[in-house]
């Protein structure tokens, strides 16, 4: 008899012959696959101990028999980015791990922008105005980060802009109120945005705020923390910085101005754009 975790690498195999790169995982199958990484760390355990086995054939496996079909991202390899990135796009709509959770709306809100950018900032989810309008970053914190991407020289349209995930978190009694995305709401829709960067391939990804550093790179913590270093995400240098909605308070002061402006001139010299005396000093105190 094939052991569970044999059953697991020959569908992973047989996906990947497909073309697929992404397989959705529930929460069983993943608390299986941390089951087993915990047990190769650990070595043999205790036998008392060893009420599930899965290196050993067993009746009722975790996994194996549970592969959730019907949840499996599949990028096309062929057709330009723009083309993949509909295909993928198409594929989000309705994507069973997110409506399984019944707790995200159904406007599906996926991308906007150059598919083959040198940039993609990515931030955690739609709010009113993006899934009234099915456009990341089109409300107030939009608004800011057209200014901000405009005093870098960039246009919205050369860029690529995305979201953790793609449906707005639904709240009772919702009007235009908005919630942050939780942990697994990002984890439902994180391989779409794998799936995206493997697609763009941009030259450098900007995390914006908190929630999307949480969401993309597993951090945890103040963005305060995060900032002034390079991450990698997927081998892409990533960049956290503050979420534009923080400029957004009155009490945005200008030193906090300069902070969002200096994780943007490192991005720019990440990227071989140049940089002016005047943009240097851009936020500075007179
Ligand atoms: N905030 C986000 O993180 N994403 C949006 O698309 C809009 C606001």
């Amino acid at each position: 008899m094939s052991r569970p975790v044999d059953v697991l690498i020959d569908f992973l195999k047989s996906e990947e012959t497909r073309g697929v790169s992404s397989v959705y995982l529930d929460e069983e199958a993943r608390e299986a696959l941390r089951e087993l990484h915990r047990r190769k760390k650990q070595g043999p355990a205790p036998a008392a101990a060893a009420s599930v086995n899965l290196d050993e054939p067993d009746e009722t496996p975790a996994v194996a028999q549970k592969p959730a079909p019907a949840a499996v991202v599949v990028a096309p390899e062929a057709g330009s980015p723009a083309e993949r990135i509909a295909a993928l796009k198409a594929q989000a709509a309705g994507w069973p791990a997110a409506r399984a959770l019944g707790s995200l709306r159904e406007t599906m809100v996926f991308s906007v922008g150059n598919p083959e950018a040198e940039l993609m900032l990515v931030g955690e989810a739609p709010g009113y105005q993006e899934e009234r309008e099915q456009e990341p970053f089109v409300g107030p914190a939009g608004q800011k980060l057209n200014e901000i991407l405009r005093a870098m020289g960039l246009s919205r349209e050369a860029v690529y802009i995305s979201n953790i995930v793609k449906f707005r978190p639904a709240m009772e009694r919702q009007t235009t109120n908005n919630r942050k995305p939780t942990a697994d709401e990002m984890a439902a829709c994180l391989p779409f945005v794998k799936e995206e960067v493997r697609i763009v391939r941009p030259k450098c990804i900007v995390a914006l705020g908190a929630t999307a550093a949480e969401g993309l790179l597993g951090l945890t913590g103040a963005v305060a923390k995060m900032r002034e270093q390079w991450h990698e995400f997927d081998g892409i240098p990533t960049r956290v910085s503050y979420h534009p909605a923080y400029l957004l308070h009155g009490t945005a002061a200008l030193r906090d101005k300069r902070k969002i402006w200096e994780d943007m001139l490192a991005v720019m010299e990440k990227l071989g754009l140049p940089v002016s005396d005047k943009q240097r000093g851009f936020f500075l105190p007179k």
